[in-house]
């Protein structure tokens, strides 16, 4: 009702100037209209040129997305093509300097000038670097591609940095400087991890720390931290100055006046982090010119499964023990062993220091390191006697083995193989007594002269000089090699050794690449034979150029026990048939 009021209001209010005054306002109103639809098609003339332009740019940018894409599919056809350039390269490279560096090794057993022996370690040293050189820029390359997947696996860790630290051994003291391992006894036997990157992490950190070490020695000691595996990798060499610290972890960086006469290439330690970090974990460096230096590396700890302590828990050891060591780290590492299983332990590093430990209070055990020399050790082990100690093991190095000769003209009972094995020593010391210890002492007697005594080993390989290189190195190592020039001859003579009147075969050491049947397609028919007749698998060990991780999983996949890539070297060779024939070497 009172719109109604107010809308006649209007109205009568209006007619009320008469009809002129309406017609005026209406116009106004109708101007203000057309003023305001003008202004609203022009925006909309705005948003429709706008609209335009980004219709535009996003065609633009859909074309420039293509272009990206292709040059991303051009990019990565371009990695592929460059990591498949770089491996046929390595192989092609590998190939005639596994000939160079086997026929240096084979020359030095020979009669030689002082002269000629400087040439022939030339080449070998050489010929080495090379390999190295090649490697690191095969692996540098194929992380930069994204081609490098980590694959965990349940991994044995102290077989692998004591296996590791072995195999740097004879470099080391080589050298005269000791190098040692210490696995906390509390960690579990396997981990989860990258058991090749992890080896090869450590190969670089602990080789660095051996070539740049000159008097002391290098440790290793892997111990739990929180969430992570802690390996630190510590040495008493030149040290590395504060303002390299950083630097050394770049490509191609080493430090000044070091790297030109060592041989390196400075990228082992950009590799290495780059792999540690791939794994979730992290390398760094403490470093004290003219003390020494302590590479950490951390990787995150998975217990496998399986998580057994590798310590036994059995028997608490009592024992009382003096350990006269030589080096900053054997000895002590040795004590840490000793008192994991439960005994007391006195670490001296002078002869001296160890009369006045026996004096002061008797031993049950004394261990002495043959680096003091025959005299020092026998006058131990006359004090350690005449003091009431009825055990005694001296620490030797194969070097120290020929020189110190027999233990037991020193007094020794025993002796154990520089770097110690943690289980060595238990087995030692558990059973004194037992069996199990003279078995060890013969088991490491073979394995210091001829771990291939009595073994006869097939060679497949079509390479001439290769297969002379393998065979003598078996001779070498006390086997008899016997060689078949191609695949389809290794199957043959595998078939007839296992006929009547044959001479059955302990291992095959087969080359990859054959021309007529290859090494995959040999190990694949022979294990599907040995299968239909039930025999017993045969030790069979891959040899190839190539030097990838899926050449060495297509190797273990189609039969092959394990998997060694040319050139042949004489250390890894070895420690591979230690794995084979774990009763040649089964607690060394
Ligand atoms: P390479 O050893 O091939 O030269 P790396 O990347 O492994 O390359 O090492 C880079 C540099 O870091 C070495 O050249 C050396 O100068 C320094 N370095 C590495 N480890 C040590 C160490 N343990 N003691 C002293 N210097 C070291």
């Amino acid at each position: 009702m009172a719109g109604e009021t107010k809308k006649t209001g209007v109205m009568s209010y209006l007619s009320s100037f008469g009809s002129t005054p309406l017609i005026y306002a209406l116009g106004a109103v109708a101007t203000l209209l057309a003023l305001a639809a003008v202004a609203l098609l022009r925006d909309l003339h705005r948003l429709r040129a706008r609209l335009e332009d980004s219709t535009a740019t996003q065609a633009r940018m859909a074309a420039e997305l293509e272009s990206v894409g292709q040059m991303h599919a051009r990019i990565e056809a371009a990695n592929v093509a460059k990591s498949r350039f770089l491996a046929t390269v390595s192989h092609e490279i590998r190939t005639p300097l596994n000939g160079v560096l086997g026929m240096a090794d084979l020359m030095l057993d020979t009669p030689l000038s002082p002269e000629q022996t400087s040439y022939a370690r030339a080449i070998k040293t050489s010929g080495e670097a090379l390999l190295t050189l090649i490697e690191e820029i095969l692996d540098f390359s194929r992380i930069e591609a994204g081609k490098l997947e980590v694959q965990l696996q349940p991994v044995a860790l102290a077989p692998l940095v004591e296996g590791m630290i072995e195999l740097l051994a004879p470099r080391a003291q080589g050298k005269n400087i000791e190098i040692a391992a210490l696995i906390d006894p509390s960690l579990p036997h396997d981990v989860l991890t990258d058991g090749s990157r992890l080896r090869q992490i450590l190969t670089n950190l602990a080789g660095n720390a051996v070539k740049f070490t000159e008097a002391g020695g290098v440790g290793v000691r892997v111990a739990r931290d929180g969430r992570f595996l802690r390996f630190i990798v510590s040495d008493t060499g030149t040290g590395i100055p504060a303002n390299r610290l950083d630097a050394i972890f770049e490509e191609f960086e080493q430090v000044d006046g070091q790297g030109s006469d060592t041989g390196g290439t400075g990228l082992g330690l950009a590799i290495s982090r780059r792999l540690a970090r791939l794994m979730g974990g992290d390398i760094s460096v403490e470093s004290v010119i003219g003390i020494g230096s302590a590479f950490i590396l951390t990787l995150p700890f998975r217990p496998s499964s399986s998580t057994l302590p590798s310590k036994p828990q059995s028997e608490v050891v009592d024992l009382d023990a003096v350990i006269l060591a030589a080096g900053p780290y054997q000895g002590e590492y040795l004590g840490e062993m000793l008192r994991a299983m439960g005994g007391r332990c006195r670490v001296v590093a002078t002869p001296e220091a160890g009369l006045a430990a026996l004096a002061e209070q008797p031993a049950t055990l004394l261990i002495v390191d043959a680096a003091f020399g025959q005299d020092i050790a026998r006058q131990m082990v006359h004090a350690s006697q005449q003091a009431g100690c009825r055990r005694h093991i001296v620490l030797l190095s194969p070097y120290e083995r020929r020189s110190f000769g027999a233990p037991g003209d020193a007094g020794f009972d025993r002796y154990l193989v520089k770097p110690v094995r943690r289980r060595s020593l238990e087995v030692q010391v558990r059973d004194w007594q037992g069996e199990d210890a003279a078995l060890v002492t013969r088991a490491e007697e073979a394995s210091l002269g001829e771990p291939l005594a009595g073994r006869r080993i097939l060679i497949a390989e079509d390479n001439d000089i290769n297969a002379l290189l393998a065979g003598r190195l078996i001779e070498r190592l006390g086997g008899r090699a016997v060689r078949a020039s191609t695949g389809q001859e290794a199957l043959t003579r595998l078939e007839a050794s296992c006929q009547p009147g044959g001479t059955a075969f302990d291992a095959l050491l087969c080359d990859v690449r054959m021309p007529d049947l290859d090494g995959l397609a040999v190990i694949r028919q022979w294990r599907r034979r040995e299968a239909e007749r039930a025999a017993p698998a045969l030790p069979a060990i891959a040899l190839t150029a190539n030097a990838f991780a899926e050449d060495r999983e297509a190797c273990l996949e189609a039969g092959f026990d394990e998997f060694m890539s040319k050139p042949l070297d004489r250390e890894r060779f070895i420690a591979c048939l230690a794995r084979l024939f774990p009763r040649a070497r089964a607690v060394a």
